[in-house]
């Protein structure tokens, strides 16, 4: 078997056995990416110097005993989350060439676990989109179909995963970038409960709803990520003091005694068809596996969803990226001696189309006169939704929906239309809103292109999700299949 499709449980029982180190693994990723790289576009920085030297490192503390489940492990960082000394852009021109004087929360830990890091993946600029389109470098294609966007934002990660250019990827997910791009490569990716996981260090898109997440090839990996990344931080004051559990000890097979929902809402007209045959083959299958279902939940706020996110969600990227003025760091026009100016063009040439449309957008709804009739009736809405959450999650263990409405659509197909393209979300970002966990397996194809299963929880119930993600897992055979690329 070729090493960079492994996946890191399988890697580290290797290494563990000394029959291949962390250099082998490291220098077999690195040829991958320089094969697939060229069809996928899956990086916006390549770190194979960083990677030797993390490798020999990481191969010095396996010989000595000092290993961790991660250790001499390569993986890839969405470049929205900062890595001290490695560039980190957001995929935006506004920090094309900026260097962090310091590392993330995750980053830190990962790096405690002896990691190997090979890059920094493409994504949509400021993680502000569904398909990885609006980079302002270059779109990355799906591996499953180089026609195809492999969902976003956190796309360059997912694509680099399914393409077997790193064996692990951190996403962040803010309406559904970690989870809908997961869906879109047929693998795993799991936002975690808000505050589960530090923000300190990921550049802010929309602080009440960003989190970081692992996307993996299996649910194995998940809980392995989760493991290393999850904890208090008192650098991020919404991160949550509570104990973490270790992962690894929910991937059972068995789901007897658990209850699950499956909320009508979220089967919209319009949908693809296959897309939910798929679904509810797969919620079938639980049932077997001895969950007890309901089929007919309701959610009645759901439609309201996706209007309130994006007041919301814009407003907080209006608040969040008046920093980037050109005085501070970052892109900063010079060719004037008048700052109003110079501050203007610094936004006109340093953000992207979309960038622009987020801040406009949420100016206004912040703006005197609208705020109540915009903003404060969002937050309403948002109210709402969190509670009818809370009150099916008493009722039942998780729920369960599709990923997204339809597979990975073609490049370019909704660029001309930010209607669309929001309406991909249009089953992520309800989760986002509670703050609640959901993770996103592989479950089934549609004319060769991959389908995902999402599942939601309780908050701080990773656990639960990992648990019913691995039983399916186990039962079915999806995650196996590779793309042919
Ligand atoms: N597609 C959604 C948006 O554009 C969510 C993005 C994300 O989760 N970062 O806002």
């Amino acid at each position: 078997m070729d090493l960079w499709q492994l996946t890191i449980h399988e890697a580290h029982e290797l290494l563990k056995g000394k029959e291949i180190s962390s250099l082998e693994l490291t220098q077999a990723v690195l040829q991958s990416i320089g094969q697939a790289e060229e069809k996928i576009h899956a990086f916006v920085t390549i770190t194979e110097d960083l990677a030797f030297k993390q490798a020999d490192r990481a191969d010095k503390q396996i010989r000595n005993g000092q290993m961790t489940p991660l250790t001499g492990i390569p993986g890839v960082i969405k470049d929205v989350i900062c890595t001290k000394g490695i560039r980190t852009t957001c995929s935006s021109r506004m920090l094309e060439n900026f260097i962090p004087p310091y590392d993330a929360d995750v980053v830190e830990r990962l790096n405690a676990y002896g990691i190997v890091i090979v890059g920094k993946s493409n994504m949509d600029e400021f993680a502000m989109g569904s398909s990885t389109e609006n980079s302002a470098f270059f779109p990355t294609y799906n591996p499953w179909d180089l026609t195809c966007v492999p969902g976003g934002s956190s796309g360059g990660s997912a694509a680099a995963v399914a393409a077997g250019e790193t064996i692990y990827a951190l996403g962040s997910d803010t309406g559904g970038s970690i989870r809908q791009p997961a869906g879109f490569c047929n693998i795993v990716g799991l936002k975690p409960t808000y505050g589960r996981v530090s923000r300190y260090g990921l550049v802010a898109f929309a602080s009440s709803f960003d989190q970081i997440g692992p996307l993996t090839k299996d649910v194995t990996d998940s809980a392995l990520v989760m493991n290393a990344i999850a904890g208090y931080d008192p650098r991020d004051s919404t991160s949550l003091p509570y104990p973490v559990p270790d992962y690894t000890r929910a991937l059972i097979g068995d789901l007897h005694g658990l209850r699950l929902g499956v909320p009508r809402e979220y089967f919209i007209p319009g949908m693809h068809p296959e897309v939910e045959q798929a679904i509810r083959c797969a919620v079938g299958k639980l049932e077997q596996l001895g969950a007890k279902v309901d089929w007919d939940v309701s959610l009645p706020s759901t439609p309201y969803a996706l209007p309130a996110y994006y007041i919301i969600a814009p407003s907080e990227a209006s608040a969040n990226l008046a920093r980037y003025d050109g005085v501070k760091y970052g892109f900063s026009y010079q060719d004037t001696s008048n700052m109003w100016e110079a501050m203007g063009k610094t936004k006109q040439f340093g953000f992207g189309p979309e960038v622009k449309r987020r801040i406009m957008l949420g100016t206004y709804a912040l703006s005197a006169g609208y705020y109540d009739a915009y903003y404060l009736k969002a937050q309403k809405v948002r109210t709402l939704i969190r509670e009818e959450f809370s009150q099916a999650l008493g009722r039942f263990d998780a729920l369960l929906t599709p990923t997204s409405p339809s597979p990975p659509f073609k490049l370019g197909e909704k660029v001309a239309d930010p209607l669309q393209m929001y309406l991909s979300d249009v089953c992520t970002l309800p989760i986002n809103i509670a703050g609640i966990p959901a993770i996103s397996v592989p479950a089934g194809f549609s004319d060769g292109l991959p389908i995902g299963l999402q599942i939601i929880g309780k908050p701080f119930a990773e656990e639960v999700l990992l648990h019913i993600a691995f039983a399916y897992e186990q039962a079915t055979e999806w995650h196996k299949r590779r793309p042919p690329i």
